[in-house]
Order: structure tokens, then C-alpha cells, then sequence
């Protein structure tokens, strides 16, 4: 027989040992990531899970119990992890959750609700679909129409708007649209659906990272079939936002044109009002600004969208997965309602009165993901997320203007939402024959300022390519609003002399690029 283990410690004291080894497993780290790289932290984390060479694997025959388990691993995540709750930690749109949505999490895991049938989760179902009206209506979308789903986020949201968009289309060739600064997740929606032939078309932007909607309409004036346009409100490198109404009156011209075509040649509606033309909003980012009396107007004109992605684990401050999918109508969801499973939902339940969520959502299994959104609505309101979403769109102006005040950092966009976009320049009258040379490689100065700072866990800065040449800059996504200008301010000088290093090194003088 086999031993049954010695008593375990219950959630209770298991939850204290856990806050304990965080406590210790960030001091041990110190700042805002590990340092010395992936091969330190690869080996401090096998060690942890008994998997390096001289000790027992990850899967030992006896357990080590629950205590040293727990204590030992999440002292190791801890310390081994890119903590977003370090004011510099700024690359990604990756958010220190709050400490409310993550209590509200643990009683999420502790009670396992499962959202795809009533009879595994009665208090949940009735708890997403308040939030997600709830939300409907921060979007402008009528609250007793609108429907919804919690996902795991903007990419499952942006399948659901493309799913729902080739479900109405008319007969033809539906095409997508999308600008140059569009998510990653649009295409790779387009494809998995076989919608287009991806690569998507993509409608170039403007200089600061908005869909040209002049090109958006010419390009909808010369395709005869049903189109879906995908609008960002937040994009991902810059933070800008794409007109939303004049690209709603877009979608709205090409409808009517197909329409005024339909006597002819043209596509059979479907009965679906967005038939020809459907608009979805990937707010996966701007989203949150809906929360702030001083940003929402950017997002003005996102109630005319057919469709909308929004994501609470960015501007939301919740623990992923947080994505919300937004339509105005209930109807238009017939892929997902044609799938049958009598174990899961009935029409005599529905009858008596019992609801259903499977035809919301593509996944079965569904966590409560909802409840912790929906504990923090209720704890903060709209102004409490309201003040988070400024002040951390006050530390990404605070930032921009640092970084126009000093001659070595190069602003790239102007700031919409918290996102900064910049990148050093060596001064040619400071650094002098460094400059010369490092004025022909600027990517790899500003690559290597970020590698340099990851490498010594002291920084985490975001990089992309900017323009038509895709110049490589450095970015900061301010979603810590706790962080403050002091803060901003030493990161910026911490990157502006680490840029400086690095350029006398290239130069011959002082260190190496990593
Ligand atoms: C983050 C992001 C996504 C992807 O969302 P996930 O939550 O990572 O799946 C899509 N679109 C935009 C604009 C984003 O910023």
C-alpha cells in the first residue's frame, strides 16, 4: 500500500506561506527582473523544481509536500520573474494586478466555477453577464441588447469579432482591413478562420500610428464584396488610437454602396444589418480609457462598432486573462449556437428557465475570469480606475517631456494613452568619434541599451521599429500607477548613461555591446 501523506497544511496557512515566499522571493531578486540572464535564471529555477542533474526530478516518486513545495517554488517564480510592480518594469502592457481582483481570484480557483453550464457555475453566469452589460455600457452600446463574453483576451477577442464578422457577411469575397500598426492577432485570426489570404492588406498609418482613412476608403472603394474593417483604439507600440467615427462612416459608405450595387451583380445580404460591412474595434489596450473622464474622448464613435476587444489585464489592472468580447446585438452568433451538446445544455432547461453561456464563447471548460472584474468595479467604481488610467497617462506625459528636454533621446510619437516612444542619440560634440561611429549603427546602441539592462536585472524597457525605415526605438508602457515621475525621470537617465557607456565602448573606449 501506498503511504498516505502526513497531514497537509490547509488553504489557509498555505496562503500565508505563500504571501511569506513572495515577500522573500522578491527580496532575494531586488529589483525589477533577475539578473544574469536566461542561463542564471534557467538554473536557479531547475534547481528549484528538483530538476537539475544531481537531484530528483520534477516528478519525484514521493512528493516533498505541500509546505516546502509551495515555500520553495513561488520563492523561485518570485525571484525569477519580471515583476510589474516595479516601477521599472515599463516594457509591456503587462500590469501590476490589483490586490483586491487577485484575492478575487484565489476565491475564483478555490471554487472552480465553469462557465459553460448553469449547473457548474449559478451565481458566475449571472455574474459575467452583468459584467459584461455593465461594460457594454461604459462602450455606449445599449446595455439591455448588448452581448458579450469574458475571454482570455485580446487575441481570443479579435477571432470572436472576425468569427462574427465572416458568420454575417454577404455571399462574395470577404476581405479584412486593418492598418500597418494593426495586433499580430488579426491576421493569425484571418487565417485560422480562412477569411483572407493572409498577409491582410494592410492600410498604411500616419506619423503618428493612426490608420489613414482616406487610403482605408480607397481601398473599400475598389473591393465589391463584403469587407471587415478592424480599427485600433490603443495600439500596441504607440498607444495611438485610429479615428474611430470617420472609419464607423467608412464601414457605413462601403454598406451602402454594396447595397446600392445588390439590384445588379451584386453579394445576397444575409438579413444581418452589418452584412457588407462590419466593424471591429481592438480596444484590447485603449480600452481602459473608457474609465477616465479625461481620455474617453478618445474612443469616441467606438458605440458604432459591430464588434469590440477589450482587455482588463492592461489598462484594468487585473490578473490575466481579463479580455472582454463586446457586440451592440445579441443576435449574429450562429456558429458558435450551432454546436449541440445535450450534456451541457438542453432545451427543456432553457424552457424552465435555466440559462446557458456555451454559445458565447468558443471554449468549453471556462474559468470565472469575470468575478474578479466584477469585484473590482464594485470596489473602485469608475473614477477609482479612472484615476489609475491618468495617472499613469500623467507619468507617460511627465516622461515625453523628459525625454524632449534631453538632447541624447529622441521622441517618436506624441503620448495618446501611457506609452512613451523614444531612442537614444549619441551627442556628436559629447561622445565625439563614438558618434561618428555609432551614427551608422543606431539600432544596435539602442538594442544593446536594452539588452545591457535586462542582462543586469535592472531594467525592463520595451523595443520596437518605428517608420519606414524601422528604425529600432526603446519604449515605456507606464501601467504601474503607483510608479512616480522620480521614478520615470532615473529610468530615463539610467537609459540616456547606459546609451552613453555603450557609445564610447563602440567607440573602443569603455565596454562592449552585449
Ligand atoms: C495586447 C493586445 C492584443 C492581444 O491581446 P492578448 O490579451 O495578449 O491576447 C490585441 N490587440 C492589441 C491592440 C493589444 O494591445
Amino acid at each position: 500500500m501506498r503511504e498516505v501523506p502526513q497531514s497537509q497544511p490547509g488553504l489557509d496557512e498555505l496562503v500565508g506561506m505563500t504571501l511569506t515566499a513572495l515577500a522573500e522571493g522578491r527580496r532575494r531578486r531586488g529589483g525589477p527582473l533577475p539578473a544574469g540572464g536566461p542561463s542564471r535564471v534557467r538554473a536557479a529555477v531547475q534547481a528549484a523544481l528538483g530538476a537539475s542533474p544531481d537531484r530528483t526530478s520534477l516528478l519525484p516518486r514521493t512528493g516533498i509536500g505541500a509546505a516546502a513545495a509551495i515555500t520553495g517554488l513561488v520563492e523561485a517564480l518570485a525571484a525569477g520573474s519580471a515583476d510589474p510592480a516595479d516601477p521599472w518594469c515599463a516594457a509591456h502592457l503587462h500590469c501590476p494586478p490589483l490586490p483586491v481582483a487577485v484575492a478575487a481570484d484565489l476565491a475564483v480557483s478555490t471554487l472552480n466555477p465553469s462557465l459553460d453550464s448553469w449547473d457548474q457555475a449559478p451565481a458566475a453566469t449571472t455574474i459575467e453577464t452583468e459584467v459584461v452589460a455593465a461594460l457594454a455600457e461604459l462602450a455606449g452600446f445599449d446595455p439591455d441588447q448588448a452581448a458579450g463574453t469574458i475571454t482570455t483576451g485580446g487575441t481570443e477577442s479579435n477571432l470572436m469579432g472576425l468569427l462574427l464578422a465572416r458568420d454575417a457577411a454577404s455571399n462574395g469575397q470577404l476581405r479584412v482591413f486593418r492598418s500597418a500598426a494593426a495586433h499580430l492577432s488579426v491576421d493569425r485570426a484571418a487565417a485560422v478562420l480562412g477569411i483572407d489570404t493572409p498577409p491582410v492588406a494592410a492600410i498604411p498609418t500616419d506619423g503618428q500610428d493612426r490608420m489613414r482613412v482616406d487610403l482605408l476608403r480607397k481601398a473599400l472603394a475598389e473591393h465589391a464584396g463584403p469587407a471587415v474593417v478592424v480599427a485600433t483604439a490603443g495600439t500596441t507600440d504607440a498607444g495611438a488610437v485610429d479615428p474611430l467615427r470617420e472609419i464607423a462612416a467608412a464601414v457605413e459608405e462601403h454598406r451602402r454602396r454594396l447595397r446600392r450595387r445588390s439590384s445588379s451583380a451584386a453579394p445576397a445580404e444575409t438579413g444581418h444589418p452589418a452584412s457588407s460591412g462590419w466593424l471591429h474595434v481592438d480596444a484590447a489596450y485603449g480600452g481602459g480609457a473608457l474609465f477616465s473622464d479625461r481620455l474617453a474622448a478618445h474612443l469616441d464613435g467606438v458605440a458604432l462598432a459591430d464588434s469590440v476587444a477589450l482587455d482588463l489585464h492592461k489598462l484594468g489592472w487585473q490578473p490575466a486573462p481579463a479580455g472582454v468580447f463586446l457586440t451592440p446585438r445579441p443576435d449574429g452568433w450562429p456558429s458558435l449556437r450551432a454546436a449541440q451538446a445535450d450534456y451541457l445544455r438542453s432545451e427543456d432547461d432553457e424552457a424552465a428557465g435555466f440559462p446557458s453561456l456555451l454559445d458565447r464563447s468558443l471554449r468549453t471548460t471556462r474559468r470565472a475570469d469575470s468575478f474578479p472584474i466584477a469585484v473590482t468595479l464594485r470596489a473602485l467604481g469608475r473614477d477609482g480606475l479612472g484615476t489609475l488610467v491618468d495617472a499613469c497617462h500623467d507619468l507617460a506625459r511627465h516622461a515625453e517631456r523628459t525625454v524632449q528636454a534631453d538632447p541624447r533621446l529622441e521622441p517618436a510619437f506624441p503620448v495618446t494613452l501611457t506609452t512613451v516612444v523614444f531612442r537614444y542619440r549619441p551627442q556628436a560634440d559629447v561622445t565625439g568619434s563614438a558618434a561618428a561611429c555609432t551614427a551608422e549603427r543606431p539600432d544596435q546602441l539602442n538594442d544593446a541599451i536594452r539588452r545591457a539592462l535586462l542582462l543586469d536585472g535592472r531594467a525592463v524597457v520595451g523595443r520596437t521599429r518605428v517608420g519606414s525605415d524601422r528604425a529600432v526605438h526603446l519604449k515605456l508602457t507606464l501601467l504601474n500607477p503607483n510608479a512616480t515621475r522620480a521614478d520615470v525621470d532615473a529610468l530615463l537617465r539610467l537609459i540616456a548613461t547606459t546609451g552613453d557607456e555603450l557609445a564610447g565602448g563602440y567607440g573602443g573606449e569603455t565596454r562592449s555591446i552585449p
